[in-house]
């Protein structure tokens, strides 16, 4: 049996952490990492997950029956003000239909079968533009389904910045009624998002084009340190009326990575045709997972249904985004002011969220994991959340020489 299923590869980025275990060298460090660590390299269990997760323990009328198909409803209905906001019209009039899933993987997943069985493609063939480059799942989360990725230019390698022009050129060109796939916020892995001012643009040219927009949501208030900040551009979109839906996780900003907590939300433009979207999400859900997990889904729900709590987690939230922002300022310090490293670094304060391009090759890049013990993906991504007050010279040197040399 299975004698015709080939060896797959292992993940890239489990290699980098396995490869980084296994190093001996004192001063390694993982910059490979998505997952936020605190000053110290350890990750961090929020203080407002150990006060709800306490308050649940203590709470004698909880149990273990099945939740709901479509999750806890106290938790996806807050879950959904959040991201587009408490007074949001979409929320007022009931066209937002809302479904717990397995964090933001699991609403990618949901979402992208939901378009393989309903979306009405028009003059689009089946297919999804994703951004060059782009989280390396969504390829396979597309897939999966039978919905062949084409890509859409995004990065500009010169400025290590955005391809703004490219990138609209691509809306403008592609068959009206496409799909596109954009992160919400904290572009994973570059960093760079569009301003305000280009989400402007991004949103009439949707809509001119009837465009629709898979809005993946992973670092609300991660990038900024604020919830509503983070928001900007999911709620312009709603209130532009561009056709959306929003991919949910509570792994960054809660720090509640193997909890699996998250939603999508499909925005409709009305109730009614919302009911129907539900039920349909409903039945693909039952198929594929039953009912989604209750514990995170609880410990979320607690935090946004109590003002104390809320308000401890923003707090919560400002303390990761900032020591990440500080990070960013601090690299930039030394390596303009103190090393006069060649080239221009200004892209690693301007790029925003976990992750930061910082442009070097992919010789660079190893040359740094084999000579400096510094780990890292090929493509000179680093995970900002892998620095710290303790490693940052030492990464700072180490950058500096394998540009220089
Ligand atoms: N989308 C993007 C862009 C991400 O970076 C991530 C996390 N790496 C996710 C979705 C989903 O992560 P999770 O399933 O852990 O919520």
């Amino acid at each position: 049996e299975w004698q015709s299923v080939p060896l797959a590869p292992p993940d890239s980025i489990f290699q980098l952490t396995a490869a980084y275990k296994e190093d001996t060298f004192e001063k390694k460090i993982n910059l490979g990492v998505g997952a936020y660590r605190d000053d110290n390299s350890k990750p961090w269990v929020l203080p407002v997950v150990k006060e709800a997760t306490r308050i649940l323990l203590n709470d004698e009328t909880l149990d273990h029956e099945y939740l709901p198909i479509t999750g806890l409803p106290e938790f996806t209905a807050a879950a959904a003000k959040l991201i587009l906001g408490a007074d949001s019209p979409a929320i007022a009039d009931g066209r937002v239909s809302s479904v717990q899933t397995i964090s933001g993987t699991g609403a990618n997943h949901l979402g992208a079968l939901f378009f393989s069985r309903f979306y009405q493609w028009g003059p689009s063939e089946k297919q999804v533009f994703l951004s060059n480059p782009t989280w390396a799942n969504h390829q396979a989360i597309f897939k999966n389904v039978g919905i062949p990725p084409v890509d859409y230019p995004y990065y500009d390698p010169k400025t290590v910045g955005l391809n703004f022009d490219g990138f609209v050129e691509s809306l403008k060109s592609a068959p009206e009624r496409s799909v596109f796939l954009l992160h919400a916020c904290a572009h994973n892995p570059t960093g760079v998002d569009p301003t305000p001012e280009q989400w402007a643009i991004v949103a009439d040219v949707m809509l001119e084009k009837q465009h629709f927009a898979f809005l993946d949501c992973a670092y609300q208030g991660f990038a900024s340190g604020d919830l509503d900040n983070d928001a900007r551009a999911v709620r312009y979109f709603v209130q532009k009326g561009v056709s959306l839906l929003i991919c949910q996780s509570f792994a960054k900003n809660a720090g509640l990575y193997g909890e699996r907590v998250g939603a999508l939300h499909i925005v409709s433009t009305s109730k009614e045709a919302a009911a129907r979207v539900k039920s349909q999400l409903s039945v693909l859900q039952r198929s594929e997972i039953s009912n989604p997990p209750s514990h995170g889904a609880r410990i979320v729900s607690l935090i946004l249904n109590s003002p104390d709590l809320f308000e401890m987690w923003k707090r919560d939230i400002a303390t990761m985004a900032h020591r990440i922002i500080d990070m960013r300022k601090e690299l930039f310090r030394l390596l303009t002011e103190e090393l006069h490293t060649p080239g221009n670094w200004d892209h690693i304060v301007k790029q925003i969220g976990m992750f930061s391009f910082t442009g070097i090759t992919p010789k660079q890049s190893k040359a740094l994991i084999d000579e400096h013990h510094i780990y890292l993906t090929g493509n000179g991504r680093i995970s900002m959340a892998g620095l710290n007050t303790h490693n940052i010279q030492y990464f700072a040197a180490s950058l500096d020489s394998v540009v220089r040399s």
